[in-house]
Formats: C-alpha cells, structure tokens, sequence
C-alpha cells in the first residue's frame, strides 16, 4: 500500500515521488495508488527493505573468496538466506540472513577471519528506494546535470561566460564523437556488402556542431549510386545470358539480386534496411521502421553505446541544411553559445522537444532557424542571409537538390566577419524581444532572405496550371508559426506546431524578455542567489501558479482550413485580411449561438449595455489592454483586447501606458450579443445525434447536414428535455486578437444570470464545439458572407 508520503502536493497538483508522476486531482491520485505500477513498486520497496534489515556489508575479501565460503563463514551467527557478490567479484558482497537479530551477533563479532583475510562487515546503508526515472530524452538526463550545474553557472562572473559553460557541459565530447564516427564506418562497410556503392551519411546535430551528449543520429542512406549499379548488372546479365558468360560477381551474392530498387517503394527498401541492421549490426536492437513519419525512417538503438539512431533514405536536402548550419555555425561563434542556450531554455519551458520526433512543439531544427533569422535581422546583421551567403560561393560549390537552390560557401572564410559586436548576454536578451514582440499572423519568416513575406500572398488557393508558373510563390502549409526552409522553399519546418504550442512560445519568451530586463538577468548576485541563466531556465511549471483564466472561447486563424474561395478574398483583402476573416468568424459564430444551439440572442454595442452593466458589476467585462491591431466585425476597434495581463501586474515599464484609456474609448464601440438558453442543450448531445443519424435517412447527404444535423440534435434535446428552471443568460463579447500574438477570435463570455450553476458547463462545451463549427459553417459556405 501507499503512505501518505510518497504523494506530494506541486503547485500544479499532486506528484508520486515513489514512481515519479504527476498527478492533476485527487481522483488521479486514487487511481494511481491502486494502478499496478505503483502497488508493484510499493512492493518491491517492502521486499528491499525487509532485505535491508536482515543483511549486512562486508568487505575487504579478494576474488579467491566464493559465495559458498561466506556463507559457510556467516553460518555461525545465523541462517543465511542469500549471499550477494559485486559484479566484479572480490570486492565486497552483502550477507543476507534469515532472522532479523543475526545481524546483532554478526556485527558484535569483533574479528571476522576468513582465508587469512580480515574482513570488515558493516550494516547495510538504507537507501532510499525511488524509481529511477527511464530518460525520455537527452535534456531530461541533463536536467540532472544542470541541477548540479546551476552553482557553478552562479559562480562564473557573467551571462556570456555562463552561455559558453553550457556549451562545455553539454556538447558532444571527442570520445562520443569518435566512437559515432566508428559506428558509421560499420554501418557503411555493413550496407555496401549488400548495396553496392551505398553511401551512409551522418546529418543532424551528431555532425552540426549543434549536438548534445546522447543525441541521437540521424543518418541518410544514399542509394543513388547502388541504383546505377543494379542497372549495370542487369544489363550485364542480360548480356551474359545471351553470350553465356557473367563479368561482374558482385550482384551474384547480393542482397540486390531480389529487390529492383528503382521500382522498389521506400518502405519496402526500408525494411530490407531493417532486416540488415538486425541480422548484421553487432549491439543493434530495438528496430522498427516508422512509414508513418514526413520520412519514413529505420529506428534502431545501439547497445553498447546507448545510442538511438534514425536511418532515411531520400535526405539529400536534409544533409545539405545540416552544412548550411555547419557553415553558419563556422563563420559566427557567437551561434553555437546562443542555440545551446535556447535550445535548452525551450525544452525546459516544455516549447521544444516532441516525444519520438514527432508532435506540436518546436523541433530543434526550426529553433536554430528561428535563431538565424533573428541574427540575420539584428542591427548590424550579424548573419547573412542565405541569398547572400549564395552570391559568395564560387563556381564548384553550386549545388541544386531537387530542383531547390542550395548553394553556398563550404568554407567560412569565405564569408566576410560581421560587423556586429554584441555580447552574447545581449544577443541572448535581444533574441527574446525579437520574438516576444513579432507579428507571426502576418507573416511568413524567411531566413533565405533574412526578411519576412506577407501571409497573404501565399493564401491564395492553388490553380492547376500552377506547377507550369516559375514565377508563383511556393505553398507551404500555413499554420500559427511560419517558418520557410532556407532551401526547400515550399516547407514550412514549423507546421507541425498547433496554436497552443505557438502561444506558449510567445509567452514565454514575453517573460524571458522582461526577465532579461532585470538585473538578476544582468549581474552576478552578491549574496549568492540564483541570477543570469540559472533562472531562466527555471522549469515550466515551477514559477507561480498561472492565475484562473476568464472564459474565453478562442478560433484561431487556421489558413490551411479555409475554403479556397474564402482564402482568395483573403488574399485579395490585403493587409485586411484579419479584419475581413473575423467579420466571417463573428457571423459564423452568431449563427451557430442562435440557428444551431437555439440562444435567444440580441446583439447590441457594449455602450447600449453599459449602463446596466456596470450597474451589475462595473468590471464585468474589464479586459486588459488591447493590441494595436484588434478590430470589431464593423470595422471599429473593439474595446478592451486581450492580451494577458503582465503576470505581475506591473505594466508601469511599458511604453503602452496609455492604452488602459484608449480601451474605455473603444469599449463603448464594442458588439456585444446578449444571449439566453432554456435548455441543457450541451447535455446528452453525442447520445442524441447518435439516435438521429440512426434513423436519418442515408439520402439526406452526409456533408451538406453536418450543421442542420447539429440543429436537429439541439432541436431533438429541447423536445425532449424539460426546460431549464432558470434560463442560462450570459453576455459574449467578439473580439480579433493578433499582431504580437498568434491571430485568433476570442469570444469572452460572462454569466448575467446562472442561478442553476450551469455556465462552467456550458463553457467547456462551447469552448471545443464553438470552433469547429465554426470552421465547419465558413466551409460549407465557402466564400458567401
Ligand atoms: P536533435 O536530434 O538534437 O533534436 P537535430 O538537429 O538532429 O537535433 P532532428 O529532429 O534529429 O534534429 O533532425 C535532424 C535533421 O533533420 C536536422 O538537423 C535537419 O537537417 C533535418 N530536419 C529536421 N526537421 C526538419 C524539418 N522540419 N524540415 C526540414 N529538415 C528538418
Ligand atoms: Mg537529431
């Protein structure tokens, strides 16, 4: 059974120190203590300590002294029931007894003689028994180190000599190099054996200068030449056949002989990669090919040297952009202090870092662009663009992968040094206002240029006879964050993040940026206490806890969801293209409120409802200041837009200091619906459209019924279901929010009148059911206002 002890209350809930979880609510932590992991290692804790008390440490005996001869020794204070020798045998061993009390009359012996040797016998440590956690990933093993790293990163005398120190501690050393470098020659001699004139080619941060103990390594399997080669054999073969005679005896014992790897599929030559690495790879283990992944890839893991490995074919472009870094990384030393710092500043904000490569946040890949491109914008610049970095390459060093231009130096001499000469900690600090303050809805960040390209000349829905037009801009797919590849110009490397993961990049560095403000972030503490890096590192989670949100419905502005006609006039608005979506969003919105979930809904100006308003609660509908790009559906800037309060409160540094004004004035021009539902019409609802679609006719037509289909279920919950004692009334009030922030609609809601309970309910549902059906009407209407 679980004590009491080993459950801990966090500032976000409730941690297991026994198994190493957190635990949100009560009801989890029920849950987990009955849950077999933590029964097993409660378990097992009871047996080690039961062992613990009944055994006892004895050492100085030498390899010649066997179990059996200790036992026989011990025998005379007791039964024993176990002798346990250290793996080496002959160093020390544990002693472990039957009864409790032997132990006494071990202890009490005052000379133990054994073989001549004298032995030294102790009672065994009580340690205390934890799990110890299975590493997800190489930074959580460095959490372990940075904790013991942060005194002597408080000891060193500035933030520069800090950021140099965390490249020293976590940098890939020369043996962990070396013994990579080895495993690649296997792996190469492994793979020609069985296709010719294979190359393996290591990219990624094992060779990027970017790369952290235990990284894992990426390698590209090039088969091109093997391609040739198998075309050559055939032909030869063929030949042979017809003269009777073979000249080439290697495609006798190849592999090759039943594959055609020209019209072989990826994941069929993977799995053949596969089979290699099992059958011929000394220590490999754990292979599996992942078909699933943007590319496909062979995972394995090497034993010996704890090593993941991730094995693609295809990669050319990939191999190329890890040069690029290389090169970047040659010309500018401030780069690699920088990358480590904020590659471990966003893992420890829970930014970075997607379990088995793939999920919403930030890939490492994506955050080192997003530091070039910030220094390719830094005043002077301190990188130069890829464009640039083009024009500086000679003749031999022209490369074209894919039809994409990836052309530029190999050496770093070749470029010229920047003329910037900013230290880090000022780098570092800048880096975070540059992002805490960027408009990402706007734009799409190209570091090929070193600029940012308006979003709307890449929403403009494909045409067929598109792929003929050289001059048209590429299409990469848009999301929250839109980060060009410097090279394969039609991918955007950060689509993978979803808002949330944009927002929470946004904020953190807001926070970083004012944190770097102070003079904890500047200059060495005095008395001792945490400064530069060592707290703004400080895990996500550990701060104060984020303080209660007001319900607010939140429609992000998802480009790649749009119907292509909406997207058109998008692109045709210009720079009001925020404006002209949200007036969609907002008139979608209204229409699910009332024809889909049946509000009674009035739709007035916050001044019209002002004065009852504050009559009820003068900051009912209070919203902290708003961005300078917040609009109303009318065209008017909506009042009061929301952009989290400083988590302190303390905006008196802020050159913003007027706007608290500025959003009385345009509050009283703000819409607000004033809506009322007499009925749980969120109540029962996936019961309710199971039993319609059921007896729907099938004839109706699945897509054009998703929303009246939706109305049915309310309609269905309202004949069914007695109304609600005291009708739910509440107040909305549309908002566009964007610029500094990731552009979205947010919806704020408050109850006027909840004298059943019931608003928190009905928030949790509209909170998921408002978007998407949002998204669903602007779909099916396509561009019709
Ligand atoms: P780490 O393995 O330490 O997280 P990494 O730079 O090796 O860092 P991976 O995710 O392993 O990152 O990616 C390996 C390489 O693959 C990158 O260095 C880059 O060359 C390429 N790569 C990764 N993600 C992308 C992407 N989204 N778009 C284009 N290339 C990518
Ligand atoms: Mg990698």
């Amino acid at each position: 059974m679980s004590s009491d002890k080993d459950i801990q209350t966090t500032p976000r809930g409730f941690r297991c120190a026994l198994c190493n979880v957190n635990l949100p609510n009560l009801a989890s932590v029920d849950q987990h203590v009955k849950g077999r992991k933590h029964q097993t290692l409660s378990t097992v804790r009871t047996t080690r300590k039961t062992q613990e008390e009944r055994s006892v440490f004895v050492s100085g005996i030498t390899p010649e002294v066997s179990q059996s001869d200790l036992a026989e020794h011990f025998q005379q204070f007791g039964s024993v029931s176990d002798v346990i020798m250290d793996k080496d045998k002959g160093v020390f061993a544990i002693v472990q007894f039957a009864e409790t009390g032997s132990i006494q009359a071990a202890l009490s012996c005052v000379q133990h003689q054994l073989k001549g040797l004298k032995l030294r016998v102790k009672p065994r440590e009580k340690k205390d028994f934890k799990l110890i956690p299975k590493m997800k990933d190489d930074f959580q093993n460095l959490q372990q180190l940075l904790d013991s790293l942060a005194p002597q990163l408080c000891q060193l005398g500035s933030v520069d000599a800090q950021m140099q120190y965390v490249v020293e501690r976590f940098q890939l050393g020369e043996n962990e190099k070396k013994a990579r470098s080895l495993l690649v020659q296997l792996l190469q001699e492994v793979f020609v054996e069985f296709f010719p004139d294979s190359q393996i080619l290591p990219f990624g941060s094992s060779v990027n200068s970017f790369g952290i103990h235990s990284c894992d390594l990426d390698l590209f399997l090039d088969l091109e030449n093997t391609k040739v080669f198998q075309a050559r054999a055939r032909t030869a073969s063929e030949q042979a056949v017809e003269g009777g005679a073979s000249d080439d005896g290697r495609s006798e014992d190849s592999i090759l002989s039943d594959i055609d790897l020209s019209a072989a599929s990826p994941a069929e030559v993977l799995e053949l990669v596969a089979t290699i690495l099992k059958r011929c790879v000394p220590s490999v283990h754990k292979v599996h090919v992942v078909s699933s992944a943007r590319l496909p890839v062979v995972k394995f893991h090497h034993r010996e040297l704890n090593l993941q490995g991730d094995i693609t074919l295809n990669n050319r472009l990939a191999v190329r952009n890890t040069r690029f870094l290389q090169l970047c990384s040659g010309v500018e030393g401030r780069l690699r202090p920088l990358v480590y710092t904020v590659r471990y500043w966003a893992k420890q904000k829970q930014l970075a870092g997607n379990p088995s490569g793939a999920g919403p946040l930030l890939n490492n890949y994506a955050l080192t662009l997003l530091i070039i491109f910030y220094l390719q914008n830094c005043e002077p610049p301190v990188l130069l663009t890829v464009e640039q970095l083009k024009d500086l390459a000679c003749e031999e060093e022209e490369c074209e992968i894919e039809g994409w231009n990836c052309t530029f130096p190999t050496q770093p001499i070749a470029v010229p040094p920047s003329r910037n000469s900013q230290d880090l900690c000022s780098l570092l600090a800048g880096f975070f206002s540059f992002y805490a303050k960027f408009d990402f809805a706007s734009g799409v960040i190209s570091p090929r240029l070193g600029r940012v390209l308006p979003v709307t000349s890449f929403l403009s829905p494909a045409r067929e006879d598109e792929a003929a037009q050289e001059d048209r801009p590429p299409r990469p797919r848009l999301g929250p964050l839109n980060l060009l590849d410097p090279f394969e110009l039609s991918h955007n490397v950060a689509g993978n993040l979803n808002e949330r993961s944009h927002r929470a990049f946004q904020r953190e560095c807001r926070d970083a940026e004012k944190y770097c403000r102070s003079l904890q972030y500047q200059r060495k503490s005095t008395r001792g206490k945490a400064w530069g890096l060592v707290r703004l590192f400080t895990p996500h989670g550990d701060a104060a806890a984020p303080q209660a949100e007001r319900p607010c419905v939140h429609v992000p502005f998802s480009p790649a969801a749009l119907p292509d006609a909406l997207r058109e006039q998008l692109h045709r608005a210009g720079d009001g293209f925020r404006l002209l979506w949200f007036h969609k969003v907002c008139s979608a919105a209204e229409r699910v409120l009332s024809g889909v979930l049946g509000c009674e809904l009035a739709s007035t100006s916050y001044s019209a409802a002002g004065a009852a308003l504050s009559q009820e609660d003068p900051e009912a509908m209070e919203e902290p200041e708003p961005a300078e790009s917040d609009a109303s559906p009318q065209g008017s800037p909506v009042a009061g837009a929301k952009r989290p309060p400083p988590p302190d409160g303390d905006s008196s540094d802020s050159p913003r200091g007027k706007k608290p004004r500025l959003a009385r004035r345009r509050k009283s021009d703000s819409p607000l619906w004033l809506c009322r539902l007499r009925h749980a019409v969120w109540a029962g609802r996936r019961k309710a459209r199971r039993e319609l679609t059921k007896d729907a006719d099938a004839a109706a037509g699945p897509e054009s019924g998703c929303l009246q289909l939706e109305a049915r279920v309310t309609a269905h919950i309202a004949a069914r279901e007695p109304e609600l004692k005291e009708p739910l009334e509440f107040r909305v009030r549309p908002q566009m929010l964007g610029e500094t922030e990731s552009s979205r609609a947010a919806f704020w809601l408050e109850p006027s009148s909840d004298r059943s309970g019931l608003f928190q309910d009905f928030f949790h549902f509209l909170e998921a059911f408002l978007p998407k059906t949002v998204e669903r009407l602007l779909e099916e209407e396509g561009g019709a206002s």
